[in-house]
This record gives structure tokens, sequence and C-alpha cells, in this order.
């Protein structure tokens, strides 16, 4: 009989979005590096170049920290914008 169970394929966690937009220049090139070992992420923008280091707690991910990264451009951007 050709009845054959299925073949059973993994499927992969649904991971993270590996980058993010950026929210000083528009474009989805915002990269979260996190380094565990020293509670420390690093978030860099491939395109405009923006770059913010963070504290890291262990609970936190890398939303939690684009988050952050969020925050303090557009909070910095205030006295920068001329506009
Ligand atoms: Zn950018």
């Amino acid at each position: 009989m050709g009845r054959r169970r299925r073949k059973v394929t993994h499927i992969p966690k649904k991971r993270l979005p590996k980058v993010f937009s950026c929210p000083r220049c528009g474009k989805e090139t915002v990269r979260v590096e996190i380094f565990r070992d020293e509670s420390q992420a690093v978030v860099s923008c491939g395109s405009c170049g923006i770059k913010e280091e963070f504290q890291v707690k262990p609970a936190q991910d890398a939303v939690d920290i684009y988050c952050m990264f969020t925050d303090r451009v557009y909070g910095s951007s205030k006295k920068v914008l001329t506009s």
C-alpha cells in the first residue's frame, strides 16, 4: 500500500526579524547585536550610520533594545532637527 506517513518536516521557529527600520533614515537596515557576556548591545544602522550602545538585562531581547534605541533617537533628534 502506498499510504505512507507524511514526512515530518521541522518547521523552524519564527525568528525575530534581523533588521529593524531606522528611526532616523527610515530604512530597514538597523541591526541589533547583543553581547550577553558583557550585558551590552550595539544597535547600528547600515544606511545612515547611527550607532548606539545599551546595557542589556538578561530578559531583554533585540526588540526591547530596538525600542530603547528608537526612544533615544527620537529623544535626541528634537534638538538636531532644524526644520
Ligand atoms: Zn538609518
